[in-house]
């Protein structure tokens, strides 16, 4: 079954701008893909609709059996717990460790010492930080950070992780690096990823599944695709 599916969704904003032009995708369960295209073109819209931080004006978007687009402002939660995202610009809080940074993410939903305390271990461990917990974001460069944020999105085993432009503000060799933490996440725990990005670098290295949208429309689909043969 497909973890999503949209359907023929539109979005117009309140500014009487169209972002998102009649899109149907499906992506299966365990899928990484990556959404390409040039500034304007709508990456942001699609993802902002997957974690329901805009709704589409018309469509549905189904999401691990969540109707997205239907759900009630009081269930949002429900769908956000299934979710990790990242941001271009790791959102982390400065004046807390890496490890406090990942911890708090389980602690405003509630869980147990003993639970954090193993799952924020796990999480910096498999981001490659473990020398770093006790570290502030002040002392870890731009890839590192992103490393925490990663380790944020993931340490409460969400199925879809969701990242907006993650190696945006990063230099080539750190932005390989995060893929492959990326990559180690999807292959080793299953986690469906989501990216948007504009490294064709990347996109032509990993062979994954591309989406392009130009315009607000989608334009190339492709199971194991490559940067440099889209139109964008
Ligand atoms: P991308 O992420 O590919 O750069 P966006 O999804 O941010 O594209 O933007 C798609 C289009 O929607 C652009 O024309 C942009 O100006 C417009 N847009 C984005 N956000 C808003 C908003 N909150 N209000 C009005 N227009 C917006």
């Amino acid at each position: 079954m497909d973890f999503i599916n949209i359907k023929h969704v539109n979005k117009v904003y309140k500014n009487g701008v169209t972002a998102i032009y009649d899109l149907s995708l499906k992506i299966k369960k365990g899928d990484f893909v990556f959404i390409i295209g040039g500034s304007g073109s709508g990456k942001s819209t699609l993802i902002k609709m997957l974690y329901r931080e805009e709704r589409p004006t018309s469509g549905e978007i189904m999401l691990g059996g969540l109707n997205v687009a239907k759900l009630r402002n009081s269930k949002v939660y429900k769908l956000r717990r299934k979710l990790g995202i990242v941001f271009q610009d790791y959102r982390l809080l400065p004046k807390l460790t890496v490890y406090e940074n990942v911890a708090f993410a389980l602690e405003v939903i509630g869980a147990k010492k003993d639970e954090i305390r193993v799952k924020t271990l796990k999480a910096i461990d498999l981001v490659g930080l473990k020398a770093k917990t006790r570290n502030y974001p002040t002392e870890l460069s731009g890839g590192e950070q992103q490393r925490v944020a990663i380790a944020r999105a993931i340490v409460n085993n969400p199925r879809l992780l969701i990242c907006d432009e993650p190696t945006g503000n990063l230099d080539p060799d750190m932005s390989k690096e995060i893929v492959k933490v990326l990559e180690t996440i999807n292959k080793e725990i299953g986690t469906t990823i989501i990216m948007a990005t504009h490294d064709r670098e990347i996109v032509n290295e990993m062979k994954k599944h591309v989406i392009a949208l130009k315009d607000g429309r989608l334009v190339k689909d492709y199971e194991k695709g490559t940067y440099d043969n889209e139109i964008v």
